[in-house]
């Protein structure tokens, strides 16, 4: 009794899970829909070996069995909610050596975490304002943020009610700058493209006494950015909690002033008539998210980025024996910042368009996942189980001879 339908089902099929030591009970046999011990089959859905990345459409990231684990033991006892929303977090803070006046809240992602943090900074502990959202009558309404940093997650922004006041300069934003002025935003990721770095752009709002918020969603590894910006001052911080970091899927964190994350907490689930009560966050979640945090703190990341090099080295050199095939290597600056292969070929050589390569792979038995564009493929290996590097190199390179001009 009590293990969930997931764990149960992974008994059957992860070896490693039974001599967890975890302590973790498993049901016994499971019959009807999970008895196979493969449910997607069940369902009729393909599961895919993912070449590409931690991408949401895909299912994001697995979990490891230890975390799988520690959500069965969660699942197995009510418990306040709030009350283990802020034990939950200042543990985490600790883990994170965040400085003082930091706390933390497991939130439904870094989507949910970019809803919920905005809506606190807008209602604060006002239960009027909270209810009113996105109705902001009495409340700041306007968002500062550079044009090159607009993304489709600043849709969770917009939801709250406020308008995004796009600026480029140093003068734009100065002008921009008043007193509805509720926060500053800063997409991570963009850093590069935008005319402000991450730095300048925190020390502005600090002259200005507004709340700055960083979305780092993605930008783990390295490790490191889980308290750099924190430590840089950012007021509000976010990180995906089912990418690299290999948490429940439907989790993440809002890192930030302790002020501000308990009005962000006010303004989210369990508490109904808010805004956040869609992004609802289960105690499996929250308790998985810890564990996982505790795992991926302790984890060799040399080593790691090492063996993800190796694996597309294995693809590399098959696809390689392939006339007018070639492969290149690099490193995103930030955001997936792991080993990324691309592959290209003559098509003169080898005449196939990347998107039907893609296409084939997908198809293929079983189906194979890579990212690409339309002038190659693109493969990280940071998501693959054991072996599945291998499966990749027969396939792909059997399909790119396939088409190898005569
Ligand atoms: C993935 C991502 C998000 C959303 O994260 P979830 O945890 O899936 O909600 C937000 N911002 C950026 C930059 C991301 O990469």
């Amino acid at each position: 009794m009590g293990a969930t339908g997931v764990l149960a089902a992974g008994a059957l099929s992860v070896p490693e899970l039974t001599g967890s030591p975890m302590g973790v009970r498993h049901s016994a046999a499971l019959s009807g829909f999970g008895a196979s011990g493969e449910v997607y089959k069940e369902l009729g859905v393909t599961t895919v070996i993912n070449g590409q990345g931690t991408m949401t459409v895909l299912g994001g990231s697995l979990i490891r069995p230890e975390v799988e684990a520690v959500m069965a033991q969660a699942a197995r006892h009510f418990v306040s909610i709030p009350d283990l929303e802020v034990a939950a977090g200042n543990k985490i803070a600790q883990m994170l050596k965040l400085p003082d006046g930091y706390t933390v809240m497991v939130t439904s992602g870094a989507a949910g975490a970019l809803q919920s943090g905005l809506a606190g900074i807008l209602t604060k502990d006002n239960p009027e304002f909270i209810k009113q959202l996105p109705d902001l009558t009495g409340m700041k309404s306007e968002v500062i943020i550079q044009k090159s940093h607009r993304y489709p997650f600043d849709h969770q922004l917009r939801a709250t009610g406020v308008k995004l006041v796009e600026v480029e300069t140093r003068d734009d934003v100065q002008r921009a700058i008043c007193d509805r002025t509720a926060m500053m935003h800063f997409s991570n990721f963009a850093n590069a493209e935008g005319q402000i770095k991450v730095d300048e752009w925190l020390k502005i709002a600090k002259q200005h006494n507004i709340p700055a918020f960083n979305d780092a969603a993605a930008d783990t590894p390295p490790v490191s950015h889980l308290w750099d910006y924190a430590n840089m001052g950012y007021d509000l911080v976010t990180f995906s909690g089912g990418k690299a970091i290999r948490g429940p899927q439907c989790a993440g964190l809002l890192l930030g002033r302790k002020d501000l994350v308990s009005y962000a907490l006010l303004n989210n689930s369990p508490y109904e008539d808010t805004l956040g009560r869609g992004q609802k966050i289960g105690k499996e979640e929250i308790a998985g998210m810890v564990k996982a945090l505790e795992l991926y703190l302790n984890e060799d990341h040399d080593a790691l980025a090492k063996e993800w090099s190796r694996r597309l080295n294995v693809v590399s050199d098959a696809i390689k024996r392939v006339p007018g095939v070639t492969t290149s290597f690099f490193e995103p600056d930030i955001a997936n910042h792991v080993p990324t292969m691309k592959i290209s070929w003559d098509m003169k050589r080898v005449n196939i368009a990347p998107r039907d390569a893609s296409k084939a792979l997908m198809d293929s038995k079983p189906s194979i996942v890579l990212g690409g564009s339309h002038d190659g493929l693109e493969m990280t290996a940071f998501m693959l189980k054991p072996g599945e590097d291998k499966i990749i190199a027969e396939r792909l390179t059997a399909i790119l001879k396939d088409h190898v001009a005569s």
